[in-house]
């Protein structure tokens, strides 16, 4: 075996072989795969091998979308049939709900060019002969859908990879993974080391135990999963002969079933609301192709339905059921990307569905091994997204939720609820005194917004029951002073004698002054987004960033890779070591002032600057910036003295009709400056002129900042797309995100963010849209629910665009 490689891949499933063949197609081909078996031998021999390019997410489906069309290609390269069978499908919905579910993924498919279209159910039965079409209230056509064989797919991609001079060691067994003196890692196998830059973990039902030979717990879990296949069915005989083809997929939301034919029968799946995991803490080295007992009774409950929904079924005998396990992360995403702390060391795990998304997951990592950049937006499946707070026994009932719900809604109004409360600040039992309705911040309880009357939150695609409420607080602040919660936000310190020198770099911003505060886009070498900060100056040697709390690895992995080795900076990661407060209004000046003896005036504490001073009794970091886009001011405080500064503020404020706000009047203030938020309108696949930051990045600073190049030159040609803000003629229900933009029939574009502007009295949506089109009077429109609403461009803020609110 050779003892050297640029990269060592450990793991031949589906996904480390498609990691290996897109590093080899990009050229580099001194690529080594492990396997301590044979390929195949983790989930992917046994799996059902269906594949879907829908999802909820429009980038992991234009991920999908790729590694089905990937198969054609390493089947003529590989001459290893992959069996793949395009049959196109239909997705089904029995509740108008799940009816209202599909016309929006329909809707967001449309950017991404993504063929699908809605249907009646007696259309899907034409389309679909084995459904009862008296069960169902519509469904979605999709056309790039169907099966193949999971060991084929992926002999295609080693035997592909082999060609491209990529080698693989099968029988191989990784033992341990330790640092080289180099900088670089040892691989230690059964059949000796071999010497690496980098190492890709995608040891699938193994890939806890290949990051603990790294000191890391992988937030991942297996779950058992059953198919069954039936004997050949003459229901099934007749649509073949009859149409000529095979039987179409199908997905039944409802019902919790996929379908599709296998040779004379059916194969039929479920993700059961009874589900099991499989190897809670470790997974057996000696597991090999084996499958796990079944257990009908299990599934029996959708099985049940699946009779009625689908009638041939009833009299149809089962050949076969099996039963499998395969690991999920907790949000049901894939973990992807470089490891923080750990230079060189790839993750490519947790891919639940390896044959819709083991090809993209292959490309974006060999991208970003191989360029540095995954070339395209995986942030939903960046591994960055999970800190040390995910462990096992937080995974554990994360994952049994999302398996359980696979097929759920999720409606835009539903906080999950397994593994909560986790995350609390000292102010929690406060807020929930207050009727704070909780959302889960990556593990961290956030208000939402406050129930005075015990009302909850109805789940619903339209406005609910937080409407009036929300107004409320909306109201509150803009005529008065609200407070709210802030310590999700991620906290850093940069300190030292190389800190000016350092933030100069990774910030496309002019740093502030001492005592001032700026608000600091960060690019990649390509020029896009890669965060979106507010830096504050508090000396020469030391500053505080303050950015998105989903953000807080995603910004600690790129700074440390860009810090000095040389001492002269050193990071802080605050966490909830810090917590925050935010209090926001016309008369949240006068509320701090009667809180402290430093002069707050407007001359005192200027619009961006920042001072430490007393409030109450306790030492705070005080701002004055506000999201809300009002007079406002941000408090930082270490976590004793939260109870303390909240109560003074409760108590101060009472004359001064202070009240509590969240999350959702936070969104509908924002929306009406036409302020964005980072992973919504800002995303590492924006530049910022698309983004409207240009205005925040100093391109003649005398810095060489990372992105400069690019970002010089995208200002010149203009880039692609433009960020804009748009008044919705909408009756009952607002944007969130991904709805298409359409402008003179056309879709230009899609939504990033939107909502009730509640004291401009009016439905936002943000979005991308095409630049040719950007400054059009319209006629624009934009799709929710099935209907294209009239939009009105609204180039400069509902609120205060004068700004003397803010800084007066
Ligand atoms: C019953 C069932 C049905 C499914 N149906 C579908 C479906 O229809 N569509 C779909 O897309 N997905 C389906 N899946 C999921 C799919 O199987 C997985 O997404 C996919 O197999 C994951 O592949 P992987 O390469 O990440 O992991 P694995 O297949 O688990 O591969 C990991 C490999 O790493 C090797 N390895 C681990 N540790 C070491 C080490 N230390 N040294 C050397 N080698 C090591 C293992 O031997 C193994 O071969 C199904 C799964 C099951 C169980």
């Amino acid at each position: 075996m050779q003892t050297q490689a640029r990269v060592v891949v450990i793991g031949g499933g589906v996904v480390g072989c498609s990691v290996l063949y897109h590093l080899a197609k990009a050229g580099w081909s001194d690529v080594l795969l492990l396997e301590r078996s044979e390929l195949t031998s983790g989930s992917t021999w046994h799996a059902a091998g269906g594949c879907h390019t829908i999802n909820g997410d429009p980038n992991v489906a234009k991920l999908q979308k790729y590694t089905i069309e990937l198969y054609k290609e390493i089947e003529e390269l590989s001459g290893q049939a992959t069996g793949f069978h395009m049959t196109g499908g239909v997705m089904l919905a029995s509740t108008p709900e799940r009816f209202d579910w599909l016309k929006s993924t329909m809707a967001k498919g449309r950017y991404q060019d993504i063929q699908s279209r809605v249907i009646t159910p007696e259309e899907a039965h034409e389309i679909m002969p084995l459904i009862d079409p008296k069960q169902f209230v519509g469904a979605l056509e999709t056309v790039v859908d169907g099966h193949l064989d999971p060991s084929g797919v992926t002999y295609a991609y080693a035997k592909s990879a082999r060609k491209l001079g990529a080698s693989i060691e099968t029988h191989t067994m990784v033992t341990d993974i330790q640092r080289a003196r180099d900088g670089g890692w040892i691989v230690r196998t059964d059949k000796g080391d071999v010497a690496c830059d980098h190492v890709v973990n995608a040891g699938g039902l193994w890939a806890r135990e290949v990051g603990r030979m790294v000191g890391l717990e992988l937030p991942i879990l297996a779950m058992e999963h059953m198919y069954l296949i039936t004997e050949d069915m003459p229901e099934v005989a007749e649509i073949n002969a009859s149409t000529g083809k095979e039987v179409v997929h199908a997905v039944d939301f409802d019902g919790e079933l996929y379908l599709r034919q296998e040779r004379g029968g059916m194969l039929m799946g479920t993700y059961e609301k009874a589900c099991v995991p499989w190897s809670i803490r470790d997974t057996p080295w000696s597991f090999g192709h084996e499958l796990l007992q079944p257990d009908i009774d299990r599934i029996a409950p959708s099985l049940e339905v699946g009779f009625d929904h689908f009638p041939a079924f009833q009299t149809a005998g089962i050949k076969q059921i099996i039963n499998g396990p395969f690991t999920f992360a907790p949000d049901g995403n894939p973990l992807i990307g470089p490891i923080r702390g750990l230079p060189g060391m790839w993750s490519a795990c947790g891919v639940m569905a390896g044959f819709s998304q083991g090809g993209g997951v292959g490309l974006a990592l060999a991208n970003w091994i191989t360029q540095g950049d995954p070339g395209f937006d995986v942030w939903a499946m960046d591994i960055a997204r999970y800190g040390d707070w995910a462990t096992m026994s937080y995974t554990n009932p994360k994952v049994q939720e999302n398996y359980s719900r696979r097929f759920s809604i999720k409606f835009p109004n539903e906080e999950l609820q397994a593994a909560r409360p986790y995350k609390t600040t000292p102010i929690y039992d406060m807020l929930l005194g207050m009727g704070a309705q909780m959302g889960d911040s990556w593990g961290l309880e956030a208000p939402l917004w406050f129930s005075p009357d015990g009302t909850r939150d109805a789940f619903s695609w339209r406005r609910s029951t937080d409407f009036e409420h929300v107004k409320e607080e909306v109201r509150a602040t803009r005529e008065a002073v609200g407070v709210m919660e802030i310590s999700g936000f991620s906290k850093f310190f940069v300190r030292g004698p190389g800190a000016t020198a350092f933030l100069d770099r990774v910030l496309a911003c002019k740093l502030p002054k001492p005592g001032r505060m700026t608000l600091a886009p960060m690019l990649k070498d390509n020029g896009k987004l890669q965060g979106d900060l507010t830096v504050a100056c508090l000396s020469d040697t030391e500053f505080f960033l303050a950015g998105s709390g989903m953000a807080e690895v995603f910004y600690a992995r790129w700074f440390e890779q860009h810090m000095p080795d040389d001492g002269s900076v050193t990071l802080e990661v605050v966490g909830l070591g810090m917590v925050g407060l935010s209090i926001a209004g016309p008369k949240s000046r006068e509320l701090l002032q009667r809180l402290t003896p430093t002069d707050v005036s407007n001359a005192g504490l200027r619009f961006m600057g920042i001072q430490r001073m007393d409030v109450g009794f306790a030492p705070c970091l005080v701002g004055r910036v506000s999201f809300t886009g009002d007079l406002g001011y941000e408090l930082w405080m270490k976590p004793e003295y939260q109870r303390h500064i909240f109560g003074r503020l409760l108590e101060a404020g009472k004359d001064l009709g202070l009240k509590p706000f969240g999350l959702r009047a936070l969104n509908a203030m924002r929306l009406e400056k036409n302020f964005g938020g980072w992973a919504r309108e800002f995303r590492p696949i924006y530049g910022p002129l698309e983004a409207g930051l240009d205005r925040f990045i100093a391109y003649e600073k005398d810095a060489d900042f990372i992105g400069r190049p690019a970002a010089i030159a995208e200002r010149a040609k203009g880039g692609t797309l433009r960020l804009r803000a748009f008044v919705l003629d909408a009756q009952d229900a607002d944007v969130i995100g991904d709805e298409p933009i359409w402008h003179a029939g056309e879709v230009v574009g899609w939504v990033t963010s939107g909502g009730f502007a509640h004291n401009a009295g009016a439905s936002v949506a943000m979005g991308y849209v095409a630049k040719e089109v950007a400054d059009s009077d319209g006629p624009w429109q934009v799709e929710l629910l099935g209907q294209r609403l009239v939009a009105t461009p609204q180039h400069t803020p509902l609120f205060d665009a004068n700004m003397d609110r803010m800084r007066g």
